[in-house]
């Protein structure tokens, strides 16, 4: 039976898919006093900031959704990014999460206080807060990454990034260059091109992009049968999720299953592209599988088109007038699209966070990111992380992590709400034996094979090894013996 009761208090940090799901599970085990405070106008983190054109989802929506709010008419598969925004706003007010959430609230400061085993959490317009526990969900790709191109601000046209898109920006009937080729520049492209006098995408590392029809509608039968039989759905949802697994196993150990994935990609490009040279530059140095994987059904084609062209010189400078590459051709431009991807490496900055004895998350991050179970960190009591330090990737769903995450930290809510404990904290051993055992079951994995993935190279968020399954079993289990347990006086 769940009990109610306001301690303790919550502060979530970030109302994306990670913050939606932890104040609703919190609060659906009787958590009363949980507030989220996002620095956004709205909801949704990533699908809220990101507004370009094309943007879309290239995981199947019916797993790319909350286990708790399940949708069974998505217009398509693999749905837009404004549904999926107004999935997120619909799930908020239904379930009465709203007056929960702060909008338009940033935090710049949360200091831990012994005394009251306590946080204090400062916001950029003066209010201060407090609660026992903070939980940051703060998301791994927020900061929009600008690259440092020589004469960028020189530039007399308008340059905008694919993470803050400026809607007044005119794109139809001009010249436009698109620079990054991750899934976002591959979108834009794709979704620029057509109305474009002219679209010319610098590449500096070629994708592997896997062909999917990726504007294939949902039919509205199965719209109707998912909303028939919720059984049904919930087992549809459980098979995507095992298939997820499938995926990342793929993607992450040598296999004839990853070798005919690989071929796939392969034949992707060669069937679609019969021109030699362009296939030649749009072919990668390295093996497909080795980055975050790029699917799209149209990116190909935009590019074969008339008006498209692909630069593969490096670029050397903006003019005014456009784009300078390597081999002393200047690009007329009107538009810079920057589709240069996130500073991931800025996850939960630019916050200053200092835990107990004074020691900020940069000290304890020198390093780089690392953390207990993904979530908690020594000399930081009572402060989780939702999608922290070595969270799964890649094809393994954002929701389901995020709520057994969620889950693991109502454990530990749990204890301080029982009276008695006032804080919890992670050893630093637990932690250096939990990254330990990490580095090891990455041991046979293609990280350690010779094959890079941005968050390896962007530093520190590595490929978490573990399938859904046992995933849920390294969180399911919270281990006291691994914490120091802060007791009230005269609780013992
Ligand atoms: P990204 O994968 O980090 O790609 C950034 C691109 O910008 C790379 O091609 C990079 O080239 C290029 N770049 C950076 N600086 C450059 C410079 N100075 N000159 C030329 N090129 C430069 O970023 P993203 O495409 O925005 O994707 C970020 C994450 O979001 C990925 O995990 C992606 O899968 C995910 N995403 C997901 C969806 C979805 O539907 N679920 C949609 C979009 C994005 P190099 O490779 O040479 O560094």
């Amino acid at each position: 039976m769940t009990t109610t009761n306001t301690r303790p208090r919550v502060i979530i940090i970030g109302a994306g898919v990670a913050g939606i799901t932890a104040l609703h599970t919190f609060r659906s085990r009787g958590f009363t006093d949980v507030k989220v405070l996002e620095k956004g106008a709205d909801v949704g983190g990533v699908w809220h900031w990101n507004r370009y054109p094309g943007l879309t989802c290239d995981v199947p929506s019916q797993i790319y959704q909350f286990g708790f709010a399940p949708k069974p008419d998505w217009s398509h598969i693999w749905a837009g990014g404004a549904e999926i925004q107004r999935y997120h706003r619909a799930v908020v007010d239904e379930l009465g999460l709203s007056d929960h959430i702060q909008l338009n609230t940033e935090v710049v400061d949360a200091r831990w206080e012994a005394a009251t085993s306590s946080w204090t959490v400062r916001t950029a317009d003066g209010e201060t807060l407090t609660a026992e526990v903070v939980v940051c969900a703060t998301g791994v790709l927020h900061h929009p990454a600008y690259p440092e191109i020589a004469g960028l601000d020189t530039f007399a046209g308008e340059v905008v990034h694919t993470a803050r898109w400026d809607p007044t920006v005119t794109t139809s009937g001009r010249h436009i260059a698109v620079i990054g080729t991750g899934s976002t520049g591959v979108q834009v492209v794709s979704a620029l091109v057509d109305d474009a006098c002219g679209l010319t995408h610098y590449v500096r590392s070629p994708q592997w992009v896997l062909w999917a029809p990726m504007s294939l509608r949902q039919s509205r039968c199965v719209a109707r049968l998912l909303e028939t039989l919720p059984a049904a759905h919930a087992g549809l949802h459980k098979i995507l999720l095992r298939g997820s697994a499938i995926l990342a196993d793929i993607t992450t150990r040598p296999s004839w299953r990853r070798r005919a994935v690989q071929t796939y990609a392969r034949m992707s490009l060669r069937l679609q592209v019969r021109d030699r040279d362009l296939r030649d530059r749009l072919t990668p140095d390295y093996e497909p599988l080795c980055k975050r994987q790029v699917v799209s059904g149209t990116y190909y084609r935009a590019i074969q088109q008339p008006h498209a062209h692909l630069v593969t010189e490096q670029i050397t400078e903006v003019t005014a007038r456009g784009i300078r590459t390597a081999d002393g051709r200047e690009h007329p431009t009107d538009v810079i699209v920057l589709a240069t991807g996130f500073r991931a490496h800025d996850y939960m900055r630019p916050m200053t966070i200092v835990g107990r004895d004074g020691r900020t998350l940069d000290d304890a991050w020198r390093d780089g990111p690392r953390a207990y179970r993904m979530t908690a960190i020594p000399g930081f009591p009572n402060l989780f992380t939702i999608l922290g330090p070595n969270s799964p990737t890649g094809s393994i769903s954002l929701q389901h992590t995020s709520q057994l995450t969620a889950d693991y930290i109502v454990h530990w809510l749990e204890q301080l709400r029982a009276g008695g404990v006032t804080s919890v904290e992670v050893t630093d051993e637990a932690t250096e034996d939990y990254n330990r055992r990490l580095a090891e079951a990455m041991e046979p994995t293609v990280w350690n094979t010779g094959c890079h993935s941005w968050y390896i190279e962007g530093g520190s968020i590595d490929l978490f090894p573990y399938m859904p399954s046992t995933l849920a079993s390294l969180l399911d289990t919270p281990d006291h013996s691994h914490f120091h347990i802060g007791t009230a006086p005269g609780d013992g």
